[in-house]
């Protein structure tokens, strides 16, 4: 397993294309640049925490494979206990960086193609499977982070991509040959990708038969010839470039430092290619894909949301008005809906089944539930971290002015709160909270894993309402012969 020093190490050995606002950087200093070096501090948590004894039990397993202690991150569930702690690991993680470290896109990808690739050996003939675990053996070796590569940019929504003015708007194979394929396309909002080694690309939607070569799931190096990638911007990102206070999280950033992914002809050979024009198994992928990674919200966000609890609890303290009623009831406002949210990725981690390969997979209903929630409970959670922290979230001045020798006196003086406070720690709490019940974070809880009408299109498929129908028939003794449930679970 790599520590979070060799991990950022081994990231400036790749001859990877980065693009920020403009500029092309250089490839060695893309971890450097204050848009990134947030996230980057983010991701090698995950690596610090899998070697320190404390978080063994949830950062590390033994691999299915090889029988060798791996990081959790690059593991194919193999029992509810897996799923279970996954969702727990996330939580704790999230408690220490109040933010995303991204890696969980790329074990979820894995997870989902390990076992749709066994499915589809087992209905078509095909060998991926065996091609797939020999990619999974060389991550779990050396402790790779892989981006999980899902959204196209999609273009003209009403049209299936085959359909679309510019085939390029989902990712497609252009050729192949025997040695291996050429793709092209992008992939859009791709988090952590300009700081992993390798992304694991597979279809955003479900293909027809003339959608043949948009069915295409392989692994590429994120450094690959013909790749660039251009970074987004983030709500106060220019704040990066400057002081640590006015960031509010400075260590960690906001959300996870998402980019577009430009894919020009990029060629991948078959030893990387785990699916190649077999529509049938598309929807599957995609939806395992999406119900691991909903699996999540309600641990990270969970995690995310106790950091925003605690520094509105702080904040509330810091200000003098801790103990009235109203804020109070607020918090454990607050209290119940994170619960609420971590709940339900438990549920839906509780119920996991294990699927034909032996790798085990959520509950997909109740994944899609805690996903969709986080896409309502976290706006409310913010709103009210917003509404005990006050008006000065939104008007503080800078640190500059807070360290100019003029003016500097009048910061620390008139935004103090409580005598015992001084004005610094009260303005670094309030920025935590802008930072976090900001623009980008919010915009990634409504979006991230899929926008809510992703979820409420399962619930009609996986929710049985000819069984609520005949539970309601039945009490209200409507019909004359015993309408016996045969569809109970
Ligand atoms: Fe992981 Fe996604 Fe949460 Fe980021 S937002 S920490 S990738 S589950
Ligand atoms: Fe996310």
């Amino acid at each position: 397993m790599m520590t979070g020093q060799e991990y950022k190490d081994s990231l400036r050995k790749r001859n990877i294309k980065v693009y920020i606002k403009g500029k092309l950087l250089k490839s060695n200093e893309v971890i450097d640049h204050p848009f990134i070096r947030g996230h980057v501090n983010a991701a090698a948590l995950t690596y610090d925490l899998a070697n320190d004894p404390m978080y063994e039990d949830l950062m590390t397993v033994t691999s299915h494979l090889t029988g060798k202690k791996i990081n959790r991150f690059t593991h194919i569930h193999q029992s509810v206990d897996d799923l279970v702690k996954k969702v727990k690991m996330l939580r704790m993680i999230s408690q220490k960086t109040g933010t995303c470290y991204q890696r969980c896109v790329g074990f979820d990808a894995m997870n989902a193609t390990y076992s749709v690739t066994y499915e589809m050996d087992k209905k078509l003939g095909t060998n991926y499977h065996e091609r797939f675990k020999e990619f999974l053996l060389h991550v779990q070796d050396t402790d790779i982070m892989v981006a999980g590569a899902m959204t196209d940019p999609k273009g003209d929504r009403s049209l299936r991509p085959s359909q679309q003015a510019d085939p390029d708007l989902f990712v497609h194979v252009v050729s192949k040959d025997d040695k291996g394929i050429i793709i092209r396309g992008a992939k859009a909002h791709m988090t952590g990708m300009v700081n992993s080694h390798e992304m694991l690309i597979m279809p955003t939607m479900g293909m027809k038969k003339e959608d043949k070569d948009y069915a295409v799931c392989c692994a590429v190096p994120v450094d690959a010839p013909g790749i660039i990638h251009i970074f987004g911007r983030q709500t106060n990102d220019d704040r990066k470039c400057e002081g640590d206070i006015d960031q509010g999280n400075a260590k960690y950033g906001i959300v996870g430092g998402e980019c577009l992914t430009v894919l020009e002809d990029v060629f991948v050979p078959w030893n990387s290619v785990f699916m190649c024009g077999e529509t049938e198994f598309s929807g599957a992928l995609v939806e395992r894909f999406a119900c691991y990674h909903r699996q999540n919200y309600g641990g990270c966000k969970g995690g995310v949301s106790d950091v925003v609890i605690g520094a509105s609890a702080v904040m509330a303290d810091y200000s003098g008005y801790s103990k009235a009623g109203h804020i109070k009831e607020k918090i454990n406002e607050m209290i119940h809906m994170a619960e609420t949210l971590y709940a339900c990725s438990i549920a839906c981690s509780a119920e996991g089944k294990p699927t034909a390969s032996g790798a085990y997979f959520v509950d997909p209903l109740l994944a899609n539930v805690s996903k969709h929630n986080v896409t309502k409970l976290i706006y409310d959670i913010d709103r009210l971290a917003q509404d005990i922290a006050g008006g000065i979230v939104a008007t503080m001045p800078s640190e500059s002015d807070l360290n100019d020798p003029e003016i500097g006196k009048y910061i620390r003086k008139y935004l103090k709160g409580v005598s015992s406070v001084p004005a610094e720690d009260r303005m670094k709490i309030a920025r935590l909270i802008e930072n976090m019940t900001g623009g980008t974070a919010l915009v990634e809880s409504m979006h991230g894993a899929g926008s809510p009408q992703a979820q409420k299109v399962m619930y009609s498929k996986l929710s049985n309402l000819e069984h609520k129908k005949l539970c309601a028939l039945n009490i209200a003794g409507i019909g004359t012969e015993e309408k016996e449930d045969k569809k109970v679970d």
